[in-house]
C-alpha cells in the first residue's frame, strides 16, 4: 500500500467505521458462536504471497464481526463503559502516523509535553487538589497508564519502596528482604481484582477490609485491622480505596480513611477507574472528597469520559516517589493527542452533559424496576450503574440472565452482592437514549413474565 492507496483505503475505511457505528443497533449485542469458531474460518498459516486489500475487507464481515460483542451498541449494558467518540478516534490515527516511543522527552517532545499539560487540564476539570497538579514548579503531576490495573500495581510498588527505606532508616540493620516479609496491604472486599494481583506482583501480603451495608468500607474497620497487624509485628504500609466498586459502585469514606492513613504512614491511592470521570461535574465532586490525603489517584477516560481504550490517568503527589516507576513498559504511544482533541471538540459543558445524561437513563431504569413489585433495588444508584433481580432465588435470577444473554437483543453481567446474584445494568454506550432503556426494560419483563409463568407450572 503506497500513500495513494492509503488515502482511497483510509477514506474507505472511515466510510465503513461511520456505517458501522452508525447502523451498530441493528447488529445482535453478543456474538452467537462456540469458542473456537474462528480459527476453521482463517488459515493455518500466515500466506506467503500478499494478498489484495479487497480480500481483507470482505474476511472483516464473514470473519471478524460475527465474533464482535458490539460494545458500542445502545443496547449494551454489561461491564462499565468503554468510552468512544469520533475525536478519540481521529487523533488515534494521527497518534498511529507519527509513530513515536516517547519514552523520553528526546524520544519526542510533544509526547511527553502534551500529557502533562492533559493530566494539568484534567485535574483541573476534577478540582484535584493543587498538589497533584505538575504546572511549572509543581512536586506532583500525571501520567497516562494504560490501565488502572497498571496504575494500583505502580503505586503498590512504590509504596513498597518508600515503606522499606522509611524502615530503614529507623532501623538501618533490618534487611529489605526481612522488611518486605512483613509489609501488609489493605483494600476492600469489593476491590477490583486487580488491587489483590497488585499485591501479589508486588509479592506483598494483602487483606481484605470487610464493607458495611452500602458496600463501603469504613475508618473502624480498616483501624481495626491495622492495630491487630501492627500488634503481630507486621508493618501496614498501604491502602487502596475504591471510590465507585466494580459490583455496585459503592465509594469508601474518603474522609475517614485518608486521616488514619496518613497517621499510619500507610499510602492511600484512589482506584475510580469508573466513577471518576464523573468528577468532572459539580454535582458529583463531593464523592471525591478527601482526595486531599492521598498519594496517588487514578481513573480511566477510557471508561467513561469519551477517549477511546487505552487512557487511565493517574496522579501523584510526589512524583519523586514514584520517578522509578513511572510506568510498566518502556514506550510509551502519543495518548495524550486523544484527550487533547476530545477536551477541545467536546468542552468541559460538552463532558458533563454526556455524563449527566447517563445518570439520567440509569435514573430512568431504576424507576422502571421500582415501579415493578417483582424486582427489588439491591444498592444506591449514585451514578450510571443499576444493581437488580428478581425477588426470589439467586437460581431464577441466574436463569433470567441466562435468557436474556440467549435472546441477544440486550447484553448485561451479574454480580455477587452479600451473596446474592444480582443483574447489573450499566448505561455504556455515547449513544444510548431513553427509548433504548423503555426497550431493554420490556424485553427484561416479557422474559420474566415467561419465566415466571413456567415456573408457576
Ligand atoms: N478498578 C475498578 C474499580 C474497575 O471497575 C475496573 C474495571 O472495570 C478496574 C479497576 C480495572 O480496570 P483496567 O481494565 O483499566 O485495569
Amino acid at each position: 500500500m503506497d500513500a495513494a492507496e492509503f488515502r482511497r483505503r483510509g477514506k474507505e475505511m472511515v466510510d465503513y467505521v461511520a456505517d458501522y457505528l452508525e447502523n451498530i443497533e441493528k447488529r445482535p449485542v453478543y456474538p452467537d458462536l462456540e469458542p473456537g469458531y474462528l480459527r476453521s474460518l482463517i488459515p493455518n498459516e500466515a500466506p506467503l504471497e500478499p494478498e489484495s486489500y479487497e480480500d481483507i475487507i470482505k474476511d472483516v464481515e464473514r470473519v471478524i464481526m460475527p465474533g464482535v460483542t458490539h460494545w458500542h451498541s445502545p443496547y449494551f449494558f454489561a461491564y462499565f463503559p468503554a468510552a468512544s467518540s469520533y475525536p478519540a478516534m481521529v487523533a488515534d490515527m494521527l497518534c498511529g502516523a507519527i509513530g513515536c516511543i516517547g519514552f523520553s522527552w528526546a524520544a519526542s517532545p510533544a509526547c511527553t509535553e502534551l500529557e502533562t499539560v492533559m493530566l494539568d487540564w484534567l485535574g483541573k476539570m476534577l478540582q484535584l487538589p493543587e498538589c497533584f497538579i505538575a504546572g511549572t514548579h509543581g512536586r506532583g503531576g500525571g501520567v497516562i497508564q494504560g490501565t488502572a490495573s497498571e496504575a494500583t500495581l505502580i503505586s503498590l510498588l512504590a509504596a513498597r519502596c518508600k515503606a522499606v527505606r522509611r524502615v530503614q532508616t529507623i532501623n538501618a540493620k533490618k534487611s529489605e528482604s526481612e522488611i518486605l516479609s512483613k509489609l501488609v496491604a489493605y483494600t476492600s472486599d469489593q476491590a477490583h481484582s486487580s488491587v489483590e494481583r497488585a499485591a501479589l506482583i508486588g509479592a506483598v501480603m494483602m487483606r481484605k477490609v470487610p464493607t458495611d451495608n452500602r458496600y463501603a468500607v469504613r475508618k473502624e474497620m480498616l483501624k481495626k485491622m491495622v492495630e491487630e497487624d501492627k500488634a503481630a509485628g507486621l508493618i501496614p504500609f498501604y491502602f487502596c480505596a475504591t471510590l465507585g466498586t466494580t459490583p455496585s459502585c459503592a465509594f469508601d469514606h474518603l474522609t475517614e480513611l485518608g486521616p488514619l492513613c496518613n497517621e499510619e504512614n500507610m499510602w492511600m491511592h484512589i482506584d475510580a477507574a469508573y466513577a471518576g470521570s464523573a468528577f468532572i461535574c459539580p454535582e458529583f465532586r463531593p464523592l471525591l472528597n478527601g482526595v486531599e490525603f492521598a498519594d496517588s489517584f487514578n481513573f480511566n477516560p477510557h471508561k467513561w469520559l469519551l477517549v477511546n481504550f487505552d487512557c487511565s490517568a493517574m496522579w501523584v503527589k510526589e512524583r519523586a516517589d514514584i520517578i522509578g516507576h513511572w510506568q510498566i513498559p518502556l514506550g510509551r504511544r502519543f495518548r495524550s493527542l486523544k484527550m487533547w482533541f476530545v477536551f477541545r471538540m467536546y468542552g468541559l459543558k460538552g463532558l458533563q452533559a454526556h455524563i449527566r445524561k447517563q445518570v439520567a437513563l440509569a435514573k430512568e431504569f431504576e424507576s422502571l424496576v421500582r415501579a415493578d413489585k417483582r424486582f427489588e433495588i439491591c444498592a444506591e444508584v449514585v451514578l450510571g450503574l443499576v444493581c437488580f433481580r428478581l425477588k426470589g432465588s439467586n437460581e431464577l435470577n441466574q436463569e433470567l440472565l441466562k435468557r436474556i444473554t440467549k435472546s441477544r437483543e440486550i447484553h448485561l453481567v451479574p454480580c455477587q452482592l452479600s451473596g446474592r446474584f444480582v443483574l447489573r445494568f450499566a448505561i455504556c454506550a455515547r449513544t444510548t437514549e431513553s427509548h433504548h432503556i423503555q426497550q431493554a426494560w420490556q424485553h427484561i419483563t416479557q422474559l420474566t413474565f415467561e419465566l415466571l409463568q413456567e415456573a408457576s407450572h
